[in-house]
């Protein structure tokens, strides 16, 4: 079956969504609205490019002696879950040529298609972006029982997951929280690593383009003592 989805961008041998080379597709739309969002540009659902799954597997599978043991594909965002039945098709098709299936995703939507794409996924990068569902309400604009419910259905299926958290200074970066989110490799056998990842500012010109206000254009960038010590904790 040919699908039509709308993606934001490709990206080709792209090494840091999931192990190893990977094809990296940033699909377009997103429901959520993180205050440090760096991809402003992929909110809108009626933006990017239309394309259909033939074409991009095509494209994703030309890639393949890149891509080695380790890597393969992986589908990125804005959130990936908006188009769910759309990743599951691309997914379905490079599956059937060995290559092996990554899904980024913040984990707040839950739906059939959903279920039918996590079929098809062979890990998940699972962005558990803050502690309390009081954070999680205002900086990303969504419920974090969703997100544990997520994290449940992973471990339900075994689905390999890499849980990551964007570090950003007086917002994210609590020592008793991040001590709890090394944990969560301890309760979920599923979770395999959690990954800090230090805030950066580099997206302050797409927000400059879009003509809106980037809310943390005040916060500094963690510094590199501050991800080592972090890092120690989980
Ligand atoms: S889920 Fe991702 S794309 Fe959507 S607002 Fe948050 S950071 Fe941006």
């Amino acid at each position: 079956m040919k699908m039509k989805g709308r993606i934001h961008s490709f990206q080709s041998l792209g090494t840091v969504d999931g192990p190893g080379v990977r094809s990296v597709v940033f699909m377009q739309g997103c429901p959520l609205r993180c205050i440090c969002c760096h991809n402003p540009d992929t909110w809108d659902v009626n933006g990017g490019e239309l394309v259909d799954t033939d074409s991009l597997a095509k494209k994703v599978l030309r890639l393949s002696h890149y891509y080695g043991e380790l890597g393969g594909l992986t589908v990125s965002g804005g959130e990936p879950l908006l188009q769910a039945a759309f990743v599951t098709e691309l997914f379905k098709k490079v599956k059937e040529h060995g290559v092996h299936t990554v899904l980024d995703t913040s984990g707040c939507l839950w739906n059939d298609d959903v279920e039918q794409l996590l079929d098809v996924t062979d890990m998940v990068l699972l962005d558990y972006k803050y502690a309390s569902a009081q954070d999680y309400k205002q900086y990303v604009g969504c419920d974090i029982e969703k997100v544990d419910f997520f994290l449940e259905q992973l471990q339900k299926r075994n689905i390999r997951t890499w849980i990551r958290r964007v570090i950003i200074p007086g917002y994210s970066d609590g020592k008793e929280d991040t001590i709890a989110l090394g944990k969560l490799k301890d309760t979920y056998s599923c979770v395999e690593k959690v990954e800090l990842l230090p805030f950066r500012k580099l997206c302050v010109e797409k927000y400059e383009a879009l003509g809106i206000s980037f809310p943390l254009e005040d916060v500094s960038e963690p510094t590199e003592e501050q991800m080592k010590e972090l890092n120690i904790l989980i």
